[in-house]
């Protein structure tokens, strides 16, 4: 799984939260991972004692006082531990500096990155159950607050509704800030909530994602309050287009940067490349944003079992924005798009 003679390490201190669960299933707020090639041990403190050892496929050491980085630094010295590999992206500078000074004479750090990240990508048949359980709730959530939605509504209370219903079908926490925009707010691809009000002949633009056993989805619809305008409607046709593009251009083999250009391609079409302001997608599990970014660039090659998100969007000042995006499965012959909800022009 993990290559060490590769990485020249001779073990890997995992301090990002969510590849320790990954590794552990653990869910602790606070811990530590230290992998070699022959071992792994999982450092929390006191307050995870029963959690840990109910969580854990791994030993555990409970360190009594001070910071975990403490203890991970005795292990290494007891088990004369040389080269020691760390996440660069998942380690603070304070938890850094500490590990530093606390390591035995002789013994040094390596800062590596997307070790743990990599091994994520191809999700598991677990995994896979529970992201398809999460999307039915963030859809389901989604057809409850449909109709509540009507001019006068505030962006805000809009956002609550989605959440509470969100936790109502089973869902632990929303994955992310949910978005929702109403008429020129729609515009900013990463609005966040106002006391603004939903008018009428204006699109809503709802981006949500709920957590259910710890995986994520993620899901945008933008829906018109009252008929929209032939711009506007030209706009979400465009942006559809776009989608189903880039949605049939997904299977195992082709690069992250090719379902990507599907997309801007079928954009740049209907003169609306300009307006497309992010990447057609990311990979999402226990985290939101995970590897492989659908973007410019990334050749990472697609495989089965990956989990992604397709979301183009076009974005116009002063006028207002369109996106749609769903959760795919990656397969060997395509993909399945996991998210049930309409994608029809909806006006409500
Ligand atoms: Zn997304
Ligand atoms: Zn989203």
């Amino acid at each position: 799984m993990i290559d060490f003679a590769e990485l020249k390490v001779d073990a890997l201190l995992v301090s990002g939260l969510s590849n320790v669960r990954y590794l552990t299933g653990f869910t602790g707020s606070n811990a530590l991972l230290l992998l070699t090639p022959k071992s792994e041990t999982l450092f929390t403190d006191p307050r995870y004692t029963i959690q840990a050892s109910e969580e854990c496929r791994c030993p555990v050491q409970i360190v009594k006082a001070g910071s975990l980085f403490i203890g991970a630094a005795r292990t290494i010295g007891r088990k004369r531990l040389k080269k020691i590999g760390f996440e660069k992206a998942r380690l603070e500078y304070e938890g850094y500096e500490l590990l530093k000074d606390q390591l035995p004479l002789g013994a040094s750090l390596k800062p590596l990155s997307g070790i743990i990240e990599n091994l994520r990508m191809i999700k598991t048949q677990d995994e896979i159950a529970r992201i398809r359980r999460s999307v039915l709730t963030n859809s389901e959530a989604f057809s409850s607050t449909l109709a509540l939605i009507k001019p006068g509504t505030s962006e805000s209370d809009l956002a609550a509704e989605l959440e509470y219903q969100m936790r109502l079908h089973g869902a632990e926490k929303p994955s992310f800030e949910t978005i929702v925009a109403a008429g020129m707010h729609s515009a900013l691809p990463h609005a966040r909530p106002t006391q603004e009000k939903v008018a009428p002949n204006q699109p809503l633009l709802i981006d949500m994602g709920a957590t259910q056993n710890g995986y994520t989805s993620d899901m945008t619809r933008t829906v018109f309050i009252g008929r929209p305008d032939k711009r506007a409607k030209s706009m979400y046709e465009a942006v559809l287009e776009a989608q189903l593009a880039a949605i049939s251009a997904v299977r195992a083999g082709v690069t992250a940067e090719q379902v990507d250009r599907q997309a801007r391609q079928m954009l740049k079409a209907r003169g609306l490349e300009k307006e497309f302001v992010h990447s057609t997608g990311h990979g999402l599990g226990l985290e939101i944003h995970e590897r492989p970014r659908i973007g410019k660039r990334d050749k990472t090659r697609l495989a089965s079992g990956m989990v992604i998100t397709i979301e183009p969007g076009a974005y116009v000042r002063g006028f207002g924005g369109v996106r749609i995006e769903d959760t795919v499965l990656v397969t060997n012959n395509g993909c399945e798009v996991l998210t049930p909800t309409s994608k029809d022009l909806t006006v409500l």
